[in-house]
């Protein structure tokens, strides 16, 4: 049973995001140090603790401002180089979503579309260079591709995990991995892998009502 993705969801979405991170917490420090330094999974795991912290605060107004908190707290907590580029993501999809009610299909493609501008503004990866783009790019297209709002998540979440799974074999051409070189291919982009869970984590706020963070939680 899908819901409307309207601002619950939006809730639902980082609620959700939050929740996998920390669960992929250890595998996500364990891929980025075998090409990085070892502390993606707990940048990220900070900055969606904060977000969560936020939202236990403050109920957000709208899909758009649940996203734009989500990219102060990205960009304020989270540190290296996915805290910048994770958190020009939430803040461009912000903007994209200006003040939607609720998000249709080519909303939400539009949305996906402008994260993964911002990221490639911010970080000038291309498709390939084994970075977060190679999960967000797929992604847009994908969604651009959809129907209705949750076709358009679902087909985004199968394309970030593919494109994801797909950067094994590259050698990293942006970012820390890159001082690699050849030594990089063969393992998953942390980065890339955090990209797939945050959006199939928008998928699974679209299928259920729970971990809303109010009343009216049942199926
Ligand atoms: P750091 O590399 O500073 O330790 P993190 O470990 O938090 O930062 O994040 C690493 C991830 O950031 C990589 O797996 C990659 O997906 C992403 N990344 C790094 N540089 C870029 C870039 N220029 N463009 C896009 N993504 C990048
Ligand atoms: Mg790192």
């Amino acid at each position: 049973m899908m819901t409307d993705l309207d601002t619950a969801w939006a809730e639902r979405w980082l609620r959700e995001s939050a929740r996998v991170i920390a669960l992929h917490r250890e595998e996500l420090i364990e891929l980025d140090r075998a090409i990085g330094d070892g502390d993606h999974g707990e940048n990220m795991d900070r900055g969606f603790g904060a977000i969560v912290a936020q939202l236990d605060e403050e109920a957000p107004a709208s899909v758009g401002a649940a996203l734009k908190m989500a990219a102060m707290m990205l960009m304020s907590k989270v540190g290296g180089a996915a805290g910048p580029l994770y958190g020009t993501a939430f803040l461009r999809a912000a903007t994209s979503v200006g003040e939607a009610e609720a998000l249709n299909g080519t909303e939400v493609a539009a949305m996906l579309a402008a994260a993964r501008d911002g990221i490639v503004a911010r970080g000038r990866a291309e498709l390939g260079d084994k970075t977060m783009v190679d999960a967000w790019s797929p992604a847009v297209d994908a969604a651009g591709r959809a129907g209705d709002g949750e076709a358009a998540l679902g087909a985004a979440a199968d394309a970030a995990e593919a494109g994801a799974e797909a950067t094994k074999p590259l050698v990293a051409r942006k970012g820390r991995a890159s001082y690699l070189g050849q030594r990089s291919a063969g393992h998953l982009d942390p980065g890339a892998v955090s990209t797939s869970l945050i959006l199939r984590a928008a998928v699974t706020a679209a299928m259920s009502e729970i971990g809303a963070g109010g009343a009216g939680g049942g199926r």
